[in-house]
């Protein structure tokens, strides 16, 4: 914070476990209240400092620096998210050219983004122009579940548009963002232009979402919390960017390309073991493949290799945390007690070395139907439902029978039915 490493106020530390093995990572500040208020003054005195004065193409500078060092550090850093949340190093490695990339990305949004001329009627040489200006201190709050892309989606924008930010890590998965704070210190951004502040979603995330030094939230996580962040926000009318969650329809034609669509509908829903907002989670398969779909995702499933995340061959990791591990074999029994069917997966992992972590294996239910509460609650967890449909308007209509809007996806070979439903189906993407 302010460009330093410092405790909490409170004295006050947390753990952060490996979700693979249980083990102790390290103890991280516990920020609250107290820690958020000196946070968020660090960022407004970088607002009004020096910070103000950069350039354009001086702040496209130190974001390009910024990436560069984030591409050099990819190793470490793939590794933290690993330990830190569980995924499989295959997937966190992947993840450079993503994170690099936005950074380059936002760069060019440094020099990109500008205001307009506009002409208007009045008499004289009148004319009227917008300037864009950066909005202030911003307070950014991210999930656990990708913490190096997460951070710096939220970091990036701030710091092309002259922001400053204070981010608050998820507590399951505090390391990644830290880590990125130390690069920006040696990228060069000034004291107090980025700060990360460690603690719980109720104590510290609580404190920057209704913190009146704080002129726009950017909060990616649960629709539950993102609730209460509209709630919180209101005290001094923030500015609000939510990225929340899904339950999204994944939807598989008979003229598709089954050997494509199998795998595609499988990891739709299993990369990440299911942490991912836009998951394919409904999986609906026309009804004449519908019995030899399930069974060829349900194989394949059972073929992915569950473990430990730091095992180059991992396909599927633990899940977070034992909260979560509660929750999502508790719908895994809602399931079974609705009537829907298990053909992979079903019930916690245990077998040897997993028997220590959070695993859950690839889930398969069939027979679902659209008002069971695992077709309509967002898991979180590598569980999907496969949900057998007869025509287009008709899925098109269950598709949508959601209170969600995140994703969706269309599994044909047939163009004009694909941009069909992709208009039809209401979702972000
Ligand atoms: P998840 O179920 O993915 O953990 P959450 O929405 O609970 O989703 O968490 C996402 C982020 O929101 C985390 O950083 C968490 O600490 C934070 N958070 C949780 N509750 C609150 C809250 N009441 N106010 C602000 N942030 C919160």
């Amino acid at each position: 914070m302010g460009g330093r490493w410092v405790e909490a106020r409170s004295g006050k530390r947390f753990s952060t476990r490996n979700p693979a093995t249980g083990e102790l990572l390290a103890e991280v500040a516990e920020g609250d209240a107290a820690d958020i208020d000196l946070a968020v003054a660090a960022a407004r005195r970088a607002f009004d400092g020096q910070w103000s004065n950069w350039k354009p193409a001086d702040r496209q500078r130190l974001l390009l620096k910024l990436a560069d060092l984030v591409e050099a550090d990819i190793e470490q850093l793939a590794m933290l998210d690993t330990l830190d949340m569980g995924a499989p190093i295959s997937r966190t490695r992947a993840s450079k050219q993503r994170a690099v990339g936005m950074l380059r990305y936002y760069a060019g949004q440094a020099v990109s983004i500008h205001g307009e001329t506009i002409e208007n009627s009045l008499s004289g040489e009148i004319f009227s122009y917008t300037l864009k200006e950066p909005l202030g201190v911003v307070g950014a709050i991210i999930p656990w579940n990708s913490p190096l892309g997460a951070t710096l989606w939220k970091i990036g924008p701030a710091l092309a548009t002259g922001c400053t930010v204070v981010l608050k890590p998820a507590e399951e998965a505090p390391l990644t963002p830290l880590r990125i704070a130390e690069l920006c210190a040696a990228a060069g951004v000034p004291e107090g232009v980025v700060n990360v502040v460690p603690g719980y979603g109720e104590t510290a995330g609580a404190a920057l979402a209704a913190h009146n030094g704080v002129d726009k939230l950017a909060f990616t996580g649960s629709h539950l919390t993102g609730q209460k962040i509209v709630r919180a926000s209101a005290g001094n009318l923030k500015r609000l960017s939510l990225e929340l969650g899904g339950k999204s329809p994944d939807i598989v034609f008979a003229d598709a390309d089954l050997d494509a669509a199998v795998p595609g509908a499988a990891m739709a829903v299993f990369a990440n073991s299911g942490q991912v907002c836009s998951a394919g989670t409904r999986l609906f398969v026309e009804r004449r493949i519908y019995s030899e779909f399930t069974q060829r995702v349900a194989e394949f499933s059972r073929s992915l290799k569950l473990g430990n995340g730091l095992d180059p061959e991992t396909q599927v990791g633990p899940l977070v945390s034992s909260e979560q591990l509660d929750r999502v074999t508790a719908y895994l029994r809602l399931g079974a007690q609705e009537g829907a069917r298990v053909v992979s997966g079903g019930a916690r992992a245990t077998e040897g070395a997993l028997a220590n972590g959070y695993f859950v294996p690839p889930t398969v239910f069939v027979d679902v139907q659209d008002e069971m509460t695992i077709a309509r609650e967002e898991i979180f967890g590598p569980v999907l439902s496969a949900i057998p449909f007869d025509d287009v308007d008709e899925v098109i209509a269950r598709g949508n029978r959601t209170e969600f809007g995140l994703g969706s996806g269309v599994w044909t070979r047939d163009v004009t039915k694909a941009h069909r439903l992709a208009r039809a189906l209401r979702a972000g993407s």
